[in-house]
């Protein structure tokens, strides 16, 4: 697609983004506790669109709730009556503001499986109703490797507008969809058509940016070595220290795994849909008792395998995105990043 790309500086992007929260429904990251979320917001004051700290929770649980109600329902020795089963507050139009780029091709990766053999219509629906806008970091932290991994983070169109900040105030965005395209065309208060220029200082900005990693891998040889480390004793060693409280899945841009639960007093009930891990133990438990996954090593390879093999081999993209957000969040520093390096570099009797 021919990119289009306008130019602003940081007072016309200030007044872009107000211009977008009073005339749309409008997400973006908030802090509370020195933590990054997304939520609704109705004027810039209250949120951070450009903040460079890496947000907590990923932009995925505006697609996929972290508990979302299913319906409510009353069973009695008559029957069964549902209620409340319509209610989706995440399917109107809206935009989401401050998108870090590798979050935002977390929903590429999760599209290959919502859009499989049996598309989630509800999460169709939030994804084709929801405009991405992304701002591009300036500097990579310490558990960033997104530019390690199978995706061309520089030109990636997993958002609708890319922004870039090229220094000395100078700020580009860029219309990576059609749908990114008509957005701007249609909301383009006090931006200018990008000059020749451009070009070259986003990339600059992009190199820069690149030169700041201090992790990298090498993906496909991380790809092709798992295969052959199902056996490894290096899955034992990595996941000693793992308390299963299944955070490094909860905040995981990719991880995609739920449980429905019914919450019932007397004969009225709730149902949910919840955010749930393969590092829970009761996640494989089977009615009959068996639990093919009962110890955490097992548990931790079915998550390492997952990620940067089954996923791979069913869907040609890795189930993760390099964005650090897991280790960041684990309480005894479990790192993905050193689990598969370690995997692969562990020799096998
Ligand atoms: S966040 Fe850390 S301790 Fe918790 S389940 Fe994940 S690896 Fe284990
Ligand atoms: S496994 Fe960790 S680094 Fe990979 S996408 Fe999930 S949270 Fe990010």
């Amino acid at each position: 697609m021919n990119l289009t790309t306008y130019s602003t500086d940081s007072a016309g992007l200030q007044a872009f983004y107000e211009a977008i929260i009073n005339a749309h429904e409008t997400y973006a990251p908030v802090e509370k506790f020195g933590k990054y979320d997304f939520k609704k917001v109705d004027s810039l004051a209250g949120c951070d669109p450009d903040s460079p700290i890496p947000q907590t929770m990923s932009v995925k649980s505006l697609f996929f709730p972290k508990s979302a109600k299913v319906m409510k329902y009353t069973a009695t020795s008559e029957g069964t009556e549902l209620s409340d089963t319509t209610e989706d507050p995440l399917a109107g139009k809206r935009v989401v503001l401050g998108v870090k780029h590798c979050d935002a091709r977390g929903l590429q990766v999760l599209d290959a499986v919502y859009k499989w053999d049996y598309i989630d219509t509800d999460y169709e629906k939030r994804r084709e109703n929801t405009i991405l806008i992304s701002p591009r970091c300036d500097q990579a932290v310490t558990h960033c490797f997104c530019t390690s991994l199978d995706y061309d983070v520089e030109n990636l169109d997993a958002m609708d507008v890319a922004v870039i900040h090229v220094g000395d105030g100078k700020v580009y965005l860029q219309a990576r969809t059609e749908k990114g395209k008509n957005f701007l065309k249609e909301n383009n208060k006090g931006l200018s058509a990008a000059n020749g220029a451009a070009k070259e200082e986003m990339k600059k900005q992009y190199d820069k940016f690149a030169g700041s990693f201090r992790l990298s891998m090498d993906y496909k040889e991380i790809n092709e070595k798992m295969q052959d480390k199902f056996d490894s004793p290096a899955f034992e060693e990595v996941s000693s220290n793992c308390v299963s409280c299944n955070t490094c899945a909860f905040v995981c841009p990719t991880c995609h795994c739920f449980k429905i639960s019914d919450e019932k007093i007397r004969d009225k009930g709730v149902r949910y849909k919840s955010y749930d891990s393969c590092n829970n133990v009761y996640f494989t438990l089977m009615a009959g008792g068996h639990n093919p996954r009962p110890v955490k090593y097992r548990r931790w390879r079915q998550r390492s395998m997952h990620k940067f093999v089954y996923y791979k081999e069913r869907f040609g993209v890795n189930l993760c995105i390099g964005c650090g957000k897991c280790t960041i969040s684990c309480p005894v520093n479990i790192s993905i990043f050193e689990v598969v390096n370690k995997v692969v570099n562990t020799m096998q009797e």
